[in-house]
């Protein structure tokens, strides 16, 4: 089966980690990408490196204005969308007593308003055609909850609940909706944990050895991806939860 060919698909978060990930894979098997990120000397590096079919748009997820413009720039530029991969995200880490508002703020305003924000503007143009697929990256954190990592963990439940309405409200429409829920993954993430005694803790889980069961690389989320888009219109993957094989 070779459904993934010549489909237009967004991806958000494309700068490194997952989001690049998936963005390599899907242009292997023959998609045609639009990578938005923040970081747009790496998204240019990334296109160069994967060729003609790769474009890219600096986005800044939380701004509505800048996620329609990356919307609108993929319309432009092939005439369709097929798939909107809502992957940008951060994981501050704290505990409620710290109060730090401010860190709140900006994770509601990336991982949820990112993902609202991607479906808010993707969603007239799916619904004309009568076609699309929306992926959001969720987490094992969308299931459970961890001390010093409440809010993270509830907007992965809050994203939870937004793509399982999207789904149930536009099941007649043509649009589906995924997520994709993976534990613990070497990327860049810890990059944003902001605070060092919890970030010394979860660099083994980030190191990048698949040796101790405890981690996923990159790649393993792309798959789950490519797995989702590449069902024939009557499926709809609602979720794909990936842990790796030694997590509790
Ligand atoms: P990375 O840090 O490697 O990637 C995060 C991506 O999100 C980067 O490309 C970053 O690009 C982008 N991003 C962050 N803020 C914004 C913003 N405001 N606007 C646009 N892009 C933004 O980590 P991962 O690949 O691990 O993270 C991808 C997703 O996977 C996140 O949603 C994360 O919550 C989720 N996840 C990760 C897990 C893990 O263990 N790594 C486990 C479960 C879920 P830039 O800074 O250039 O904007």
């Amino acid at each position: 089966m070779d459904m993934i060919k010549d489909k237009v698909v967004i991806i958000t978060g494309a700068s490194s980690g997952i989001g690049e990930a998936t963005a390599k894979l899907l242009v292997e098997q023959g998609a045609k990408v639009v990578l938005g990120a923040r970081r747009e000397e790496r998204l240019k590096v990334l296109a160069d490196k994967l060729g003609n079919n790769v474009s890219y748009k600096k986005t800044d997820v939380s701004k509505f204005d800048e996620v329609k413009a990356l919307v609108d720039y993929a319309l432009d530029t092939h005439g369709r969308i097929d798939v909107l991969y809502n992957n940008a995200g951060i994981m501050p880490q704290g505990y409620l007593r710290e109060g730090n508002l401010k860190s709140y703020q900006e994770m509601i305003d990336i991982n949820v308003m990112g993902v609202l924000n991607g479906i808010t503007a993707v969603l007239p143009i799916m619904r004309e055609q009568k076609d699309g697929l929306i992926i959001s990256t969720d987490s094992v954190a969308g299931h459970v909850v961890y001390p010093a990592s409440a809010v993270y963990n509830g907007t992965k439940f809050m994203v939870r609940a937004i793509m399982e309405g999207l789904r149930q409200e536009e099941r007649e429409s043509g649009i589906r909706s995924t997520i994709v829920s993976p534990g613990a993954v070497s990327t860049e993430l810890i990059s944003t944990v902001g605070n060092n005694d919890i970030e010394k803790g979860l660099t083994d889980l980030f190191d990048g050895s698949t040796e101790s069961g405890l981690t996923l690389l990159p790649i393993d989320v792309a798959n789950a991806v490519l797995y989702a888009i590449n069902q024939p219109k009557h499926v709809t993957i609602s979720e794909v939860l990936i842990r790796p094989s030694n997590q509790s």
